[in-house]
C-alpha cells in the first residue's frame, strides 16, 4: 500500500534526508588514497548519532554497518572493512541513511578517489545525469513506469546497462515503503504518482553489462563482467504535483569543488 505524507511529515522526511547529505559531505571530506571502507563507516557513523539520529541500514537485515561503500564493479551493499583500502583511479559508491523524528532519510553518491579513468567519470556522470532525468518525471500523473523508461533509455543510449535485481522505493518511516521504483520500464505503466508520495530513485548503472553476482558475504553485488557500475539516489517527494528533492548532492558538491582547487 502507497502511504501518502502530509506537508508536515514531508518536512521531517526533508530533515532526516539532509542529515544523509550532510553525512555523505563529511566522508567527501575525506575520501582519498588511503583510507579505508571501516574509517568512513566510522566517521558515518559517529556524525550521524551525534546530529541526533540512528544509522537506520546498521542492523537493517542484519546489515552490520552505517553505510554501503560499493568500490569500482561492487555495484551496491558493499560492507565496509579495514580491509578495503582505497586507492588512486578508484571509485566509490557510498550509500547512506538516517533516522530522525520517526523517518527515514535514504540517499547515494559516488565519488571519485583521486583521478578516476574518462570512461568512469563519463559512467559516473551519465548515471547522476539519469537520476536527475528520472526526477524530471515524478511529477502527479506520471506512472512509476515513466521514471524507470526515461533512465533506461538515457543510459542505455550512451552504451551502459541498467541493473534490473535492485530498485528504488517509497520511504517514510519505513525505509523501503511501496512502490517499488524500478530504473528501467515501459512508459505509462506502473503506479500512479501522485501529491504526498515520497520515492528514493536510484540508478545503478553497469560501464559493461547488468548481470550482477553476490559475494559471499550476502550482501554485496558485483557486477559479473569486473567491470565499474555508479550508484546515486535522491529522495524525493511529490508536492503541489512537481518533484520536490529531499537530499541534496550541493552540500556534498561544495566540498569536491574546495578540494579541486
Ligand atoms: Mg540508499
Ligand atoms: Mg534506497
Amino acid at each position: 500500500m502507497i502511504y501518502l505524507k502530509t506537508q508536515e511529515e514531508i518536512e521531517l522526511l526533508r530533515e532526516s534526508s539532509l542529515l544523509v547529505s550532510k553525512t555523505l559531505a563529511e566522508l567527501a571530506k575525506i575520501i582519498r588514497p588511503g583510507i579505508t571502507t571501516a574509517k568512513l563507516d566510522e566517521v558515518a557513523e559517529e556524525f550521524i548519532r551525534d546530529n541526533g539520529a540512528t544509522p537506520a541500514f546498521k542492523g537493517y537485515g542484519g546489515f552490520p554497518a552505517s553505510i554501503c561503500t560499493s568500490v569500482n564493479d561492487q555495484i551496491v551493499h558493499g560492507i565496509p572493512s579495514d580491509k578495503v583500502v582505497l586507492k588512486e583511479g578508484d571509485m566509490i559508491s557510498v550509500d547512506c541513511g538516517t533516522f530522525k523524528n520517526g523517518f527515514v532519510g535514504d540517499s547515494a553518491y559516488t565519488f571519485a578517489v583521486g583521478e578516476v579513468d574518462p570512461e568512469v567519470e563519463r559512467l559516473m556522470l551519465t548515471t547522476k545525469e539519469s537520476l536527475f532525468i528520472g526526477i524530471g518525471q515524478a511529477v502527479e500523473g506520471k506512472r512509476v513506469g515513466d521514471i524507470g523508461y526515461a533512465i533506461q533509455s538515457y543510459c542505455e543510449e550512451r552504451g551502459f546497462s541498467v541493473v534490473r535485481e535492485m530498485v528504488g522505493h517509497g520511504v517514510g518511516h519505513k525505509m523501503h515503503e511501496d512502490p517499488q521504483v524500478p530504473n528501467y520500464g515501459r512508459r505509462g505503466t506502473g503506479s500512479m504518482l501522485r501529491d504526498g508520495m515520497v520515492i528514493c530513485i536510484e540508478p545503478m548503472i553497469c560501464q559493461g553489462k547488468k548481470d550482477l553476482v553476490f559475494e559471499r558475504d550476502g550482501w554485496t553485488t558485483r557486477t559479473r563482467d569486473g567491470k565499474c557500475a555508479a550508484h546515486y539516489e535522491h529522495a524525493v517527494a511529490i508536492h503541489k504535483g512537481k518533484a520536490d528533492i529531499l537530499s541534496d548532492f550541493g552540500i556534498i558538491e561544495e566540498v569536491l569543488r574546495k578540494q579541486s582547487h
